[in-house]
């Protein structure tokens, strides 16, 4: 099986060892980088990296709801109450920025 470069996409690659996990390793011989040729971790594609935005809003919600921090304190006893004030809070953080009152940097 005739191997290609993943990078360049040249046919001139040789074979270059193991991995460390007994994979074998190829190397370029054009662009000089290596590559095993069914790699088991991919990477992420940059679509699906952007997750910092509902990361940050996540850690919003904990931090200023209180009845999600937890059990004892300012517990809802209701889900309807618990659902309720997660709304509230959604929605007085919306106008907040729609307001400019609270400025999010980009
Ligand atoms: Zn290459």
């Amino acid at each position: 099986m005739e191997q290609e470069c993943p990078y360049c996409k040249s046919k001139r690659v040789i074979k270059n060892g193991t991995t460390r996990h007994g994979k074998q390793n190829h190397k370029c011989k054009n662009c000089h980088r290596q590559f095993v040729s069914n790699p088991q971790n991919q990477p992420i594609p940059e679509a699906t990296k952007q997750t910092n935005h509902m990361e940050r809003f996540n850690c919003t919600l904990r931090q200023r709801v209180a009845r999600l921090v937890r059990k004892t304190l300012s517990f809802s006893k209701k889900l309807d109450n618990h659902i309720a004030m997660i709304w509230l809070f959604v929605h007085h953080y919306n106008t907040l920025i729609q307001s400019k009152i609270l400025i999010i940097p980009s």
